[in-house]
């Protein structure tokens, strides 16, 4: 399959980063552009029509999660829900606390704006995670304070894959009655999510990576929790987020969460072989490799690896030279060029940090995909060794 000729073989397996808009996403998304154009506010009945699917999305969204549609908030993506959620809680609760409990492995839409919170006098507990990157629910519990108002733990990580226990964290909050919001943009599609059953009070969710389109998300608000608008203007989504509807965006996020919420244990056991065979492949064939993470509560496709004594970005380049797009650590991380926050919060010295590789698989990959990889990447890691000063 590695034809040597003009038709190089390309493997994509950065689905953590972004995924492509599956054909039949886009097609339910296209006439929302034209012929379904209308503003979904305006009382005609071209802006009715376009009001009655962005209400079928939200069904739809609503039912991936088990929540009802009237605590299904449209925002811009993950980034934006994350922000909406930490800073729209703080306001809304400040006369009942300003002390927010997060981790150390939180995406940097969670990290950031908790840094940013900290300037407006919040403060913030960021928990140590164990070296498989897990968050111990009863750490969690020793940091709730007085005036603790919110939780806020990932579902699953971006980078290391590690699935956390946030039925048990959620549990914990409830009884101690505080906020708890989860970042579950890499979970959808790849885990079963009930908001009821894990107590979850806010999540957040992006389109883009489950076959959507970018620049669409949700944040889930359980019915009764107070939030401050984000977005202020006029009257969309019952005066909490303002502004004009992305609506085709908005079909499209409802088309894909059904797709991908549509037998989740299929889809996760076929990804789960398909890694399986890529992780244990690459540990036999590269010595001194080591699997990032946590071996078996990690998400479906993820497969992060360190190779002791190469340098990550380099390791990357000559992949997208044999058509193989990973990533180091996590894409928004890289172009800083530090190493990753979480990889060192789960106690990885930072040289080896800088050594990894995540690859995460997607519904397009198969067996010859795993089959390309293993026959490259063992040979570009020991060309990488030999050239480098720092090689053991
Ligand atoms: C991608 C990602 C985000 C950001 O979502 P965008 O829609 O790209 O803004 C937030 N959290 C996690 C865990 C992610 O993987």
């Amino acid at each position: 399959m590695n034809g040597s000729s003009a038709q190089k073989r390309q493997v994509y397996m950065d689905h953590a980063a972004t995924t492509p808009t599956h054909p039949d996403v886009l097609a339910a998304m296209l006439p929302y552009f034209t012929q379904e154009f209308g503003n979904p506010s305006s009382l005609y009945s071209i802006g009715r029509r376009v009001r009655k699917a962005v209400e079928g999305a939200r069904e739809q969204v609503a039912a991936a999660l088990g929540a009802a549609p009237a605590e299904i908030f449209f925002c811009a993506g993950g980034t934006e829900a994350d922000n909406w959620a930490l800073k729209g809680a703080v306001s809304a609760h400040r006369s009942r606390g300003s002390h927010i409990i997060t981790t150390a492995i939180e995406h940097h839409a969670v990290l950031h704006t908790c840094e940013y919170l900290e300037t407006q006098g919040v403060r913030v507990t960021y928990l140590p995670v164990d070296r498989y990157g897990l968050v111990d629910p009863h750490a969690v519990e020793d940091a709730i304070c007085d005036d603790t108002i919110m939780i806020s733990v990932m579902m699953a990580n971006n980078e290391a894959g590690t699935i956390e226990p946030v039925g048990a964290i959620g549990t914990i909050a409830r009884e101690h009655g505080i906020l708890f919001h989860t970042d579950a943009v890499q979970a959808i599609g790849h885990l079963p999510i009930d908001v009821e059953a894990m107590h979850i009070d806010l999540l957040s969710l992006s389109a883009h990576k489950f076959h959507g389109p970018k620049g669409i998300g949700a944040l889930y608000v359980r019915d009764g929790v107070a939030i401050e608008r984000f977005v202020h203007g006029g009257a969309q989504e019952k005066r909490r987020r303002a502004g004009t509807e992305y609506t085709p965006g908005i079909i499209g996020l409802g088309a894909a969460i059904e797709r991908a919420c549509t037998d989740i244990e299929g889809h996760a056991a076929r990804l789960r072989r398909l890694r399986d065979r890529l992780i244990d492949g690459v540990l036999r064939e590269v010595p001194h490799s080591a699997l990032n993470g946590h071996p078996e509560l990690r998400l479906p496709g993820n497969a992060s690896m360190s190779f002791a004594g190469i340098d990550g970005e380099a390791l990357l380049l000559m992949l997208d030279a044999q058509g193989i797009y990973g990533s180091t650590g996590s894409a928004c991380s890289s172009a800083s060029g530090e190493p990753s926050h979480v990889l060192t919060a789960m106690g990885v010295p930072p040289r080896l940090a800088g050594t990894s590789l995540r690859l995460t698989l997607g519904e397009v990959n198969t067996d010859e995909d795993v089959d390309y990889v293993l026959a490259v990447l063992p040979g570009i890691v020991e060309r990488l060794r030999a050239m480098s000063p720092l090689s053991a």
